[in-house]
């Protein structure tokens, strides 16, 4: 059993679909930053299988909308005094915006580079959006 005690104040980002933790290690640039992070792949969770796990000591700002975009699996674990004192279960957001790309060539938002885009969750079950511009679907990319 994996356990948080290492982290005094910080965030525990868990339960994420097994494969998808470097992604996510990536996307929000933990390789780069200074503080301590550990990315944790494939630990055994009796509910779910497998699941990647990401450990950050420090306080940071979480893009949620993106985190529920790429895995809405997540949850969050808020730790402060070495304790948990919140957790936060991501979902799909129903509309992002500034986060994704029309992809549709003849879309006005290409033609006119128009980027805070904002796309709505037009089917939860598919995972699929829709520009807000020329109704192209967008599937994020998902494991
Ligand atoms: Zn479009």
């Amino acid at each position: 059993m994996l356990k948080v005690d290492s982290i005094k104040k910080g965030i525990v980002i868990d339960h994420i679909t097994a494969g998808m933790g470097y992604e996510i290690f990536t996307e929000l640039k933990l390789d780069e930053v200074e503080y301590t992070t550990a990315l944790i792949r494939n630990v055994s969770s009796r509910k779910y299988g497998k699941k990647d796990l990401i450990k950050i000591d420090n306080v940071v700002d979480l893009d949620l909308d993106m985190l529920g975009l790429l895995d809405p699996n997540i949850t969050l674990v808020i730790i402060e005094g070495e304790k948990v004192v919140d957790k936060i279960k991501l979902s799909l957001p129903n509309e992002v915006k500034g986060i994704l790309n029309c992809k549709n060539p003849r879309c006005v938002s290409t033609i006119e580079h128009i980027d805070d885009i904002t796309f709505y969750l037009a089917n939860e079950e598919n995972r699929e959006y829709r520009c807000e511009y020329c109704d192209a679907p967008y599937y994020p990319k998902r494991k």
